[in-house]
């Protein structure tokens, strides 16, 4: 989908398929936006890609349980526990084919595990080496909007962080190449939403061509792929909407009417 800019306001659409880079701190963080990616690929063969930054390392402990479905011994300390990267890698490739997601990076930066302090990212990853990768990804493909994760006060620092450095990365370029950057969060319906939403979409909705099955069937399925999660498997039709507002420079009218164009 391109937005071309006009002496109108908002700007005119044209109806291409849209194109989509999620960038996410951690393998299993697109469950944020499952529908809404599932919806933009499959339903309107629209182009979604994907940037992981860490290698997943973190989050071990309730590993345990999907240690008896690979054969594995992913308790902590047990002797398969360091293979968890190389599955959460694969986790995130089958859940990324659910979706259909056609590129996904892996950027490899160490997950020393849950903080809500930005700092802590920033200490642990190799800063310089991210922002090149991420530029670079940006610069050499034409996206309509990136997604990143909520960067609110309590949501996972890594998050912040991935989202405060998207936010400079962008602002650094000029304003016809920019994509729009959307933070996304996923909510329940009947409760307030942290930030004023320009799009909500909804995973209650009917998936096209799927008689009454709904879309929160593929957020089930992607849940599942992630054996190794541990207690994400108890989230599993917590969240009946993905909300999203816009971040840095984007333009609240130009956001809604790109999202107005998915929904
Ligand atoms: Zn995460």
């Amino acid at each position: 989908m391109t937005l071309v800019e006009t002496t109108q306001t908002p700007p005119v659409l044209i109806s291409t398929p849209p194109s989509v880079l999620l960038i996410a701190a951690h393998p299993d963080d697109e469950y944020y936006c499952a529908a809404t990616l599932y919806r933009v690929a499959r339903e309107l063969n629209g182009i979604v890609d994907q940037m992981i930054v860490t290698d997943g390392a973190g989050g071990h402990r309730f590993a345990a349980l999907a240690g008896h479905v690979y054969g594995l011994d992913l308790t902590e300390g047990g002797k398969d526990h360091a293979l968890l990267p190389e599955i959460r890698r694969e986790e995130s490739l089958r859940a990324g084919k659910l979706l259909g997601v056609r590129h996904t990076e892996f950027l490899g930066q160490p997950d020393p595990g849950y903080t809500q302090q930005e700092r802590d990212a920033h200490r642990a990853w190799r800063l310089h080496e991210l922002k090149h990768r991420i530029e670079k990804r940006i610069l050499s493909h034409v996206y309509d909007a990136i997604f990143v994760l909520s960067p609110n006060p309590g949501e996972h620092g890594h998050h912040i962080a991935v989202a405060n450095l998207t936010i400079e990365i962008l602002d650094m370029l000029p304003a016809q190449q920019r994509p729009l950057l959307l933070a996304v969060e996923p909510a329940h319906s009947s409760r307030p939403a942290t930030n004023p939403p320009v799009f909500q979409f909804s995973r209650s909705r009917a998936v096209s061509r799927a008689e009454s099955l709904t879309y929160s069937v593929i957020v089930n399925w992607l849940i599942a792929e992630y054996k190794s999660q541990g207690l994400f498997q108890l989230e599993s039709g917590r969240h009946d909407c993905e909300r999203f507002w816009p971040l840095g420079l984007t333009d609240p009218e130009r956001a809604r009417y790109f999202l107005a164009q998915i929904g």
